[in-house]
């Protein structure tokens, strides 16, 4: 469920700019024309398909009760990161209207902090998945002895 509604999100942020994008001119052509935004609108694109890829694979394996806590942590932190990233390129690509919330990508990326954050915060996600690949958890420092 955390997975996905960064995805939700991520789809929202990329359908408002690109219809921004289209309908809005600046020196005598929509900005949809320019190459960077076109860069960047692929840049969330690509984030999407890819997004939903993950989560569609964490749902493959939990239906066949082979999802660990690290496949989830890191579907929840990675997609998290990428929505995170797609809600910053979407902003950018509004110009000053990305920080309105008439045009909702504003809205969209205060919406996608808290997700970021609670379920376990990117980090800690992250330690989760550290964990499983390599063995050693490192969510607690070593005790150090005090020299004082
Ligand atoms: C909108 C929202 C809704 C929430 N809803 C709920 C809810 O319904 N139920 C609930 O129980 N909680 C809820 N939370 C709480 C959420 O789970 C915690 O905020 C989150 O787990 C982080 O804990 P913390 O805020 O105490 O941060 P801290 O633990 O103080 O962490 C601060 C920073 O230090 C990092 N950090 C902490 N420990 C380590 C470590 N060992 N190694 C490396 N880095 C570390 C963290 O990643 C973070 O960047 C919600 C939070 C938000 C923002």
């Amino acid at each position: 469920m955390v997975c996905w509604q960064p995805i939700g999100v991520s789809m929202g942020i990329y359908d408002m700019c690109h219809r921004y994008l289209k309908e809005r001119k600046q020196f005598g052509a929509p900005l949809a024309a320019f190459q960077i935004n076109q860069q960047k609108l692929v840049q969330m694109l690509g984030n999407v398909q890819a997004m939903v890829l993950v989560g569609w694979r964490l749902c493959k394996l939990y239906e066949s009760g082979k999802l660990t806590p690290g496949h989830a942590s890191l579907g929840k932190s990675w997609i998290s990161l990428r929505a995170r990233e797609t809600a910053a390129l979407g902003r950018e690509s509004l110009g000053g209207n990305g920080i309105l919330a008439d045009y909702r990508v504003a809205k969209a990326f205060c919406d996608l902090e808290p997700i970021y954050t609670f379920e376990g915060t990117y980090d800690i996600n992250t330690l989760v998945t550290g964990r499983e690949v390599t063995g050693f958890a490192s969510f607690k420092p070593a005790a150090q002895r005090s020299r004082m």
